[in-house]
């Protein structure tokens, strides 16, 4: 373990998460009078909104995930560390990061925690198996692999059942990201592939968009949600409302209707993108406070000025926070980062008084989801729109909100061949994308048995686990893909 020098001269700032509230708030920062450090456990400022056409092989992770460090290359107050923060101690002002094997403990004046949410399979983790999300770039590629490689797989087989199984995409949850990759997954099979296969017609795959909510897009309305629902169904999207996910295993998934009937749906790629939970880092720090608590989503339900109890200086922003009103979206996000960061600078300059501060006030900007090109529904304020309008403001503010110049332009580029020819430019795939996760996970499996075991020996006391498989011949590995 080494120690950070103790006593820099100047205040110090550790920010955790280099997302869109860590980033901002670093940015805010680049005039202070401050050490800044900031630490994720990516090398890359991830946009998530673009995430899905990562997935359907529209953009590539570069697009939508340039390197942090890059992008502050130019901030000389800041310092990009790479690693995974297990611990933060509130008494003592410090967090600790891991990377590999070593740990590295950060002293701060101010914090500021941006580690924002991981999805939620709502005690089914088990499903992530056979239905991974879509919140990192390695989710994205992994998906990219499942769904082009079911058509691969179709082509392959002769068995008409097996085929249409392989052929069968379900997408589980209709909240936005739902919405946009059930409307990719058809596109990419009516335009992209149409043609491309001698056996199976890629327009014959069977797209199911399912909730359990009675509507999509609940959020934004039953206006705006029936729109979106009628322009998935015009592109031969099945959705399937008031339906609830009971089972996720290989052959397919088990779901339960609003009378208690149960079905089956035999489909050889699901996509899970049905719940968040907030980063266990919420918690940790939330225990710590003097009596903040976190919510039913282990979010942390932050005090106005977004700090926690019995600490001015830990600012929780984003989709870790819990604020009344305020959205798991990007705004919410940047507005938090520079609310903490102005309270940061003012105290800098001496001007903060923590007892009588302004409290956080959020402004909200709207919400808006893509269905297919050309079409998207959005939401003002009390102004809901859809159609084309709605789609060129969602291209335009995504462009405004992409980080770099060159991704803007690459980006440009790769929508001009998609949405205006069939083509898509990133239809790579590879066996590694599809395998690896779970491969990882059960090589920490058979580690953790491993020194299960050599404890036993030590202490001569029974061994308690066994890896499920074995990553050795890695047969169980592939039994659930794609
Ligand atoms: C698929 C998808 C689509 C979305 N679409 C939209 C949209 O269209 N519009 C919109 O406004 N919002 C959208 N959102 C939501 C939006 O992306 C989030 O609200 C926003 O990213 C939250 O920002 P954040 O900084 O709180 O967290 P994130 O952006 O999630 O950043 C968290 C950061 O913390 C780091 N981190 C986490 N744990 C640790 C740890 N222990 N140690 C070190 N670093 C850590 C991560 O590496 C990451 O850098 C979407 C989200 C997803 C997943």
């Amino acid at each position: 373990m080494s120690i950070e020098p103790a006593a820099p001269r100047r205040h110090r700032v550790v920010i955790v998460g280099s997302g869109f509230g860590g980033l901002t708030a670093a940015k805010h920062l680049r005039k202070a009078d401050a050490d800044i450090t900031l630490i994720a456990r990516t090398t890359h400022h991830l946009f998530q909104p673009l995430l899905y056409q990562v997935a359907t092989g529209v953009l590539s992770e570069g697009e939508i995930a340039p390197a942090t460090r890059l992008i502050l290359e130019d901030q000389e107050n800041v310092r990009v560390v790479l690693g995974e923060v297990d611990a933060v101690d509130l008494a003592n002002r410090t967090v600790t990061s891991k990377l590999m094997n070593s740990e590295t403990v950060y002293p701060y004046d101010s914090l500021i925690v941006a580690a924002g949410a991981q999805q939620s399979y709502f005690g089914n983790d088990h499903f992530a198996t056979f239905a991974p999300g879509m919140k990192t770039i390695d989710d994205a590629l992994e998906l990219r692999g499942r769904i082009i490689g079911a058509f691969e797989a179709a082509e392959a087989i002769d068995d008409p059942a097996e085929r249409k199984r392989r052929l069968t995409f379900v997408v589980v949850g209709a909240g936005p990201t739902g919405v946009e990759l059930a409307g990719q997954i058809a596109e990419l099979a009516d335009r992209t592939l149409a043609g491309a296969f001698r056996t199976i017609d890629p327009n014959n795959a069977r797209v199911i968009l399912l909730d359990a909510a009675p509507a999509v897009l609940p959020p934004m309305g039953e206006n705006l949600g029936l729109k979106a629902q009628r322009r998935l169904e015009e592109m031969g999207v099945e959705v399937q409302l008031n339906a609830m996910v009971t089972d996720v295993d290989y052959q397919g998934i088990t779901v339960k209707e609003k009378d208690g009937t149960e079905r089956r749906i035999e489909c050889a790629c699901k996509v899970w993108s049905a719940g968040v939970q907030a980063n266990p880092l919420g918690k940790l720090i939330a225990e710590q406070s003097d009596g903040t608590t976190t919510d039913r989503a282990g979010r942390v339900i932050v005090e106005p000025d977004l700090t926690v109890k019995g600490h001015p200086y830990v600012f929780v922003i984003g989709d870790l926070m819990s604020v009344p009103e305020v959205p798991g979206m990007a705004q919410g996000a940047i507005q938090g980062a520079v609310y903490a960061t102005k309270r940061i600078k003012e105290s800098l300059r001496g001007e903060d008084d923590p007892a009588n501060r302004k409290p956080f006030k959020y402004l909200n900007k709207g919400s808006m989801a893509t269905v297919s090109r050309f079409s998207a529904v959005a939401q003002v304020g009390k102004f809901e729109f859809g159609g084309f309008i709605a789609w060129l403001a969602w291209l335009v503010l995504h462009l405004y909100y992409l980080v770099g110049q060159k991704n803007r332009l690459t980006t440009v580029m790769a929508w001009t061949l998609s949405f205006l020819g069939k083509g898509r430019g990133q239809m790579t795939i590879t066996e590694r994308w599809i395998y690896a996760r779970q491969a990882m996970q059960q090589l920490e499996s058979y580690e953790a048995a491993a020194k299960e075991r050599f404890e036993e020996a030590e202490t001569g006391h029974p061994n308690r686990a066994t890896p499920t498989g074995s990553i050795v011949d890695g047969t169980s590995a592939r039994l659930s893909a794609p």
